[in-house]
């Protein structure tokens, strides 16, 4: 069951110098429903310039994307903004998106009041019920996001993407600024997240050893170009 399809993703920049870059170059893609797909790349071949295609920041120059079947290239204003709660991004570090003088709790439920006014109930009910998911002790509710480990920082900006409730969540090196056996429970987490909720993951990072211990299906990108699908190994076991 294909979730997000991308069809000839195609995007140029001009370049200082007047000079055309391909950044991504007529790349097809597909994420099914609870499925794994790992991006590898090194820097420059264009895994972010995809990314903001996918998640809609750009629009592509040629090439279309398909959700759940439908055509949501050319959304605009409120369509684009309400269809793009479907696909949440975790970053490599997540405190870079807190406003520091935001506690945790309203930090990880601060992208549903853009949509939903809650009660002062409800949102202590869905702080709880974040944190929980993410499998942080509700007191954290009140700590603040820079008095916190980085593991722990990561799980509040997996909590945030899901305060929407996505289908998707894309991973751009959320574990690449960790430690090992750190880097090794939050992926322990995102797989069972996934078990859980049939999330559909993109996980991008420049480490194809990972990618391809928890991928399906691995693209390999290069000069902004698909080269190579692989299979996963996907050998990744939860501890
Ligand atoms: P990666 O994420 O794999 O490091 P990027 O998508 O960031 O790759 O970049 C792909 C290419 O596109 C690079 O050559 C980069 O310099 C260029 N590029 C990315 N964004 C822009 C932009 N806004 N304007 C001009 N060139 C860009
Ligand atoms: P259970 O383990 O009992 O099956 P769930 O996995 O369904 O529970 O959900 C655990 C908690 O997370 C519930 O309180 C639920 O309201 C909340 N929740 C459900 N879906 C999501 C989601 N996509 N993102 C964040 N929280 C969710």
């Amino acid at each position: 069951e294909v979730i997000l399809e991308g069809q000839g993703l195609t995007r140029r920049y001009t370049t200082d110098t007047g000079r055309v870059l391909t950044a991504c170059r007529n790349v097809d893609i597909t994420l099914s429903v609870g499925e794994t797909l790992g991006i590898v790349g090194e820097s420059g071949c264009g895994k972010s310039t995809l990314l903001r295609l996918l998640t809609r920041l750009e629009k592509p120059d040629e090439g279309k994307l398909l959700f759940r079947g439908k055509d949501v290239t050319g959304l605009k204003g409120e369509a684009l903004r309400r269809d793009r709660r479907h696909i949440q991004m975790v970053f490599q570090d997540p405190a870079a998106a807190f406003f520091p003088r935001m506690k945790a709790g309203e930090a990880i439920i601060e992208p549903l009041l853009n949509f939903n006014r809650l009660s002062r109930q409800q949102r202590l009910k869905r702080q709880e019920e974040l944190l929980e998911l993410v499998q942080l002790p509700k007191d954290y509710a009140g700590r603040y996001p820079h008095s916190m480990s980085g593991g722990q920082r990561q799980r509040l900006g997996i909590a945030r993407a899901l305060a929407l409730d996505p289908e998707i969540l894309i991973c751009d090196e959320a574990t690449a600024a960790l430690d090992v056996s750190v880097q090794k429970r939050i992926i322990d987490l995102l797989m069972e997240l996934q078990r859980r909720r049939r999330l559909g993951i993109i996980f991008v990072s420049h480490d194809l050893a990972l990618v391809q211990s928890i991928a399906h299906r691995v693209m390999v990108m290069y000069l902004g170009g698909v080269v190579e699908c692989l299979p996963g190994e996907q050998v990744w076991e939860r501890a």
